[in-house]
C-alpha cells in the first residue's frame, strides 16, 4: 500500500502544482500583462491546464485508486492519507464520467458565449445571449445525465461547487429565510434612512490603498507571504501555501475598497493557515466555495462592517480623510450599514444580499428543468425582483444580464454565496460562545483569538473533510437559517430601530 499511496501522491501532486502554475499565469494577465499578449496566454494556460487533466484522468491514477479505496479501510478516517484517497477518487470518478469531447464542446460554448454576453450587456440587449444561454443550459442537462441517478437535476451541477450539499436542503434553507428576510427589509424601508452624506465624499485612492493595506494586515493577512495588487475584478489566488495574494480595486467615489479587501484577506487569511503537512497534495485548498465565502464575508462583514471594529479602525479612516473628523462613529456606523435594495448583487448589503441569490438559484433550478423557456428569462427575473424588492431593473443590463457566471457555463454556483453567509454566522456564534470577550478584543484591534479559532478548526484541515462535516464537527449540525436570522435581524433593529 505504502508505495501504491507513493505513486499516487506523485500524480496528483504534479496535477496540483500544474493547476497552481496556471494560477499565476492567471494572476499575471488579470494583474499587468500586456493585452496584446493575451492570444499566447491563452494557449500556454491550455497546455498547463490540459497537462493537469491528463494527469487528473490517467489509466495509471483508475489502476491506483482500485487498489487503494479497498485497502483504505484499514486507514484512520481522520488521517490525511484517508482524506486524500477519499478525495482523489471522488474527483477521479467525476472527470472520468464526463467524456472528452463534452469537455471540449462546452468549453468552446463558453468561450463564445462569454464574448456574447459581453456584446449583450454592453448594448443591455438580451437577445444577443440569448442562443448561447440557451444552448449552456442544454449542455448543463446533458452534465446531469452522466451523474444519473440523482436525488436532484441539480444536484451534479451544486456538487461540483460544494461537495456533499444536496439540493434539497438548499431548497429547505432558502424557504425559511425567504420571507424573513424579505419582511425585514420591508420593516427597514419604513424607518427613516439614515443620513449618508459622510460617505459622499471623494476618498483618495492612495490613501483608500493604505487603509486596505492595514485592515488586511490587522486581521492578520500575512504580506510576508502574499502581496496585494490592483486589479479590475478582485480575487484571491494561491501559488502555494506561502504565496497567498489578494486584488482589490479602488474607486474614489465610495469606500468600497476597504471591505473588498477584507473579503479577500479572508478568503487568504484560509489559504495562509492550511497545515504545511498537506502542502503538494490537492488536500492543500479551501474545502468548497460556500466555506471559502464564510471565511470572507465573516471577516468582511460580521467583523469589518460592525461597531466593534469601527471603534477600532474608525480613527484610522478619519486620520485618512480629515473630513470624517467631525462625524461621530455612530453615525458614520449606520451610513456604512445603510439598507437600499438594489438592481445590482455585487454592490448588494447584507440585509438583501441572499435574496439575490435566491432569485438566480431559482431561476437556474427552472430553466434547468425546463418549467421556465430561457428566453422568458427577462421577464421570470424582473417579476421576482419585483416580488422580493420591489423594484424593476429599467433594461436588462440592470438585470438578468449583470453577472458574468452564466455565460461562463457556471450554472449551481450562486448558492455557495448564500452559504457563506450562513455559515460564517454559525461560525461567529460558537466562537463568541466560547470567548466571553471577544468583541471587546476587536474593539482594541485584537483579532487573533477568531483567527487562531478559525485556523484550528477550519483552515489547517485544507481540503480534509467535506463542508457539511466539517460543520457538524463545529456546531453539531447543519446549516441553521435561524441563526444567521437573528444575526441579521439583530444588527439591523439596533441600527433602524426596529
Ligand atoms: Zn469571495
Amino acid at each position: 500500500m505504502e508505495d501504491k499511496l507513493k505513486k499516487l501522491k506523485k500524480i496528483v501532486g504534479d496535477a496540483f502544482e500544474l493547476q497552481r502554475i496556471a494560477a499565476v499565469l492567471d494572476w499575471d494577465q488579470q494583474v499587468g500583462m500586456p493585452v496584446a499578449a493575451a492570444a499566447g496566454r491563452a494557449r500556454q494556460t491550455s497546455l498547463i491546464v490540459s497537462l493537469a487533466h491528463e494527469k487528473r484522468t490517467s489509466a495509471e491514477l483508475g489502476e491506483l485508486l482500485q487498489v487503494l479505496v479497498t485497502e483504505m479501510e484499514n486507514l484512520d478516517p481522520d488521517s490525511d492519507d484517508y482524506c486524500l484517497i477519499k478525495l482523489v477518487a471522488r474527483e477521479y470518478e467525476r472527470h472520468t464520467k464526463v467524456p472528452a469531447e463534452y469537455v471540449a464542446e462546452f468549453s468552446h460554448l463558453t468561450s463564445l458565449a462569454h464574448s456574447k454576453w459581453e456584446s449583450a450587456l454592453a448594448g443591455s440587449d438580451f437577445l444577443i445571449f440569448k442562443d448561447s444561454l440557451e444552448k449552456i443550459f442544454r449542455m448543463c442537462r446533458e452534465y446531469t445525465d452522466f451523474f444519473a441517478p440523482y436525488e436532484h437535476v441539480y444536484d451534479p451541477l451544486l456538487d461540483e461547487f460544494e461537495p456533499g450539499m444536496k439540493t434539497a436542503e438548499l431548497i429547505a434553507v432558502f424557504d425559511k429565510i425567504r420571507p424573513q428576510q424579505v419582511e425585514l427589509i420591508r420593516e427597514i424601508m419604513a424607518r427613516p434612512v439614515p443620513d449618508q452624506s459622510c460617505l459622499r465624499h471623494e476618498f483618495a485612492a492612495g490613501r483608500q490603498w493604505q487603509l486596505s493595506t492595514a485592515a488586511a494586515a490587522a486581521i492578520g493577512y500575512d504580506f510576508s507571504r502574499g502581496r496585494l495588487d490592483s486589479v479590475v475584478h478582485p480575487f484571491t489566488t494561491t501559488f502555494n501555501l506561502n504565496d497567498v495574494r489578494i486584488t482589490s480595486s479602488v474607486h474614489t467615489g465610495n469606500l468600497n475598497s476597504l471591505s473588498s479587501t477584507i473579503h479577500e484577506a479572508g478568503h487568504a487569511i484560509y489559504e495562509q493557515n492550511i497545515s504545511p503537512r498537506l502542502e503538494n497534495t490537492p488536500l492543500a485548498t479551501g474545502v468548497s466555495l460556500g466555506m471559502h465565502e464564510s471565511q470572507s464575508r465573516l471577516w468582511e462583514n460580521i467583523i469589518g462592517r460592525s461597531y466593534h471594529f469601527l471603534r477600532f479602525f474608525y480613527p484610522q479612516i478619519q486620520d485618512a480623510f480629515p473630513e470624517l473628523k467631525t462625524v461621530p462613529l455612530d453615525e458614520f456606523y449606520r451610513a456604512y450599514n445603510t439598507v437600499k435594495p438594489g438592481f445590482i448583487r455585487i454592490h448588494a448589503d447584507e440585509a438583501t444580499y441572499n435574496l439575490h441569490i435566491m432569485l438566480r438559484f431559482e431561476l437556474e433550478v427552472a430553466m434547468l428543468e425546463g418549467s421556465l423557456a430561457v428566453a422568458d428569462l427577462p421577464e421570470a427575473w424582473n417579476a421576482k425582483m419585483k416580488e422580493y424588492f420591489g423594484i424593476i431593473p429599467p433594461d436588462d443590463a440592470l438585470g438578468c444580464l449583470q453577472d458574468v457566471h452564466w455565460s461562463a457555463g457556471l450554472i449551481g454556483y450562486f448558492p455557495t454565496y448564500a452559504l457563506g453567509n450562513l455559515i460564517a454566522a454559525q461560525l461567529w456564534k460558537v466562537c463568541r460562545e466560547k470567548y466571553g470577550s471577544l468583541d471587546k478584543a476587536i474593539a482594541c484591534g485584537r483579532f487573533d483569538e477568531l483567527r487562531v479559532w478559525l485556523s484550528e478548526n477550519i483552515h489547517c484541515h485544507g481540503s480534509k473533510f467535506e463542508s457539511p462535516e466539517l460543520l457538524r464537527r463545529i456546531t453539531g449540525g447543519g446549516i441553521d437559517p435561524e441563526i444567521y436570522m437573528k444575526y441579521l435581524r439583530g444588527k439591523y433593529s439596533e441600527i433602524y430601530g426596529l
